[in-house]
């Protein structure tokens, strides 16, 4: 297990802690991520890969524990200008996209530059000359020229997420946050949009933190990948590290589910969830 503790990376959480009422939803948690890396977390459903990515964005506080960003620490008594300052920093790429529906593509873009113009110009949609030639740009750039005065809600899944990921590039972000960004796709439009993510986060230097159900997409994918169980990370290695025995580890099948050579094996939420269930009811016992 690799043990990053450098405080010069991009991210770092250092012993990360958040509790829902009894439940350790992250337990000490620490690593690192270096600029230009691609680090996906893997674990059961319920295991706190959602939590840590709401913790670094300040979706949720924490408990315990620091995140440093840049250098600088994301705290609970953060300033409102330094938490804009510090999430214009961070793209955040969501499982059902979080498109505005009744706005176009490009107005959807656009939004990326929230962050940086002021709340009435946001309201009233006012964004600079610049903004919509860039946010074009980045349109153009992955293949959706043809799509950027459609409105939102009439697209395809696949085409939502491509528009998240548009969004997020538009903040020019130095690490991209995907939570299960394939898990409401087809098997198909799940290979182009991880290749999509990776690709753009390669092209301009971002380095990626992704939350995934897929093992086999986290080996194909990562330079990093963090395995977590129960709170907890009990894996932190590259995509070849990642043997079989390891994922019997990370999911708690004890060699009963997992038969499969590591690199063929997919985790699909419908195996995971009735697992997480179990838990939760006899946490609850
Ligand atoms: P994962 O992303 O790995 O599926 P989560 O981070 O969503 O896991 O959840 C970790 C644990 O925290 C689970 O036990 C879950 O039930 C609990 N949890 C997550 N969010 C909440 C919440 N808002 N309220 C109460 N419990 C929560």
């Amino acid at each position: 297990m690799m043990n990053h503790t450098n405080n010069d990376s991009l991210l770092v959480v250092k012993n990360l802690v958040k509790h829902y009422g009894p439940t350790k939803a992250v337990d000490d948690v620490s690593f690192c991520i270096e600029n230009k890396e691609i680090v996906t977390i893997i674990g059961r459903s319920g295991a706190g890969k959602s939590t840590i990515m709401r913790c670094i964005n300040r979706l949720v506080t924490n408990d315990g524990g620091t995140i440093l960003l840049d250098g600088v620490e994301i705290t609970n008594d953060m300033n409102k200008k330094a938490l804009l300052m510090a999430r214009s920093k961070i793209g955040f790429i969501f499982q059902h996209f979080n498109l505005v529906s009744r706005l176009t593509v490009l107005q959807n873009v656009m939004h990326g530059r929230l962050g940086q113009i002021s709340t009435l110009d946001g309201i009233m949609g006012r964004y600079p000359e610049e903004a919509k030639e860039k946010a074009y740009e980045i349109l153009c750039g992955i293949g959706m020229e043809d799509q950027t005065y459609k409105r939102a809600g009439d697209l395809s899944g696949g085409q939502k997420q491509r528009v998240a990921i548009a969004r997020a590039l538009m903040q020019e972000p130095h690490l991209l946050l995907c939570d299960e960004p394939i898990a409401s796709l087809d098997p198909v439009t799940s290979r182009t949009i991880m290749e999509l993510i990776v690709d753009q986060a390669k092209q301009r230097g971002i380095a990626c933190l992704i939350n995934l159900h897929q093992v086999d997409a986290a080996k194909e994918y990562s330079t990093r990948i963090l395995g977590m169980r129960a709170g907890k990370i009990v894996f932190d290695d590259s995509p070849e590290q990642l043997t079989a025995e390891r994922i019997d580890d990370i999911y708690g099948t004890g060699g009963t589910a997992l038969n499969a050579p590591a690199q063929m094996v997919t985790i699909h939420p419908s195996i995971v969830e009735p697992l997480m269930e179990k838990e939760v009811l006899s946490v609850g016992q």
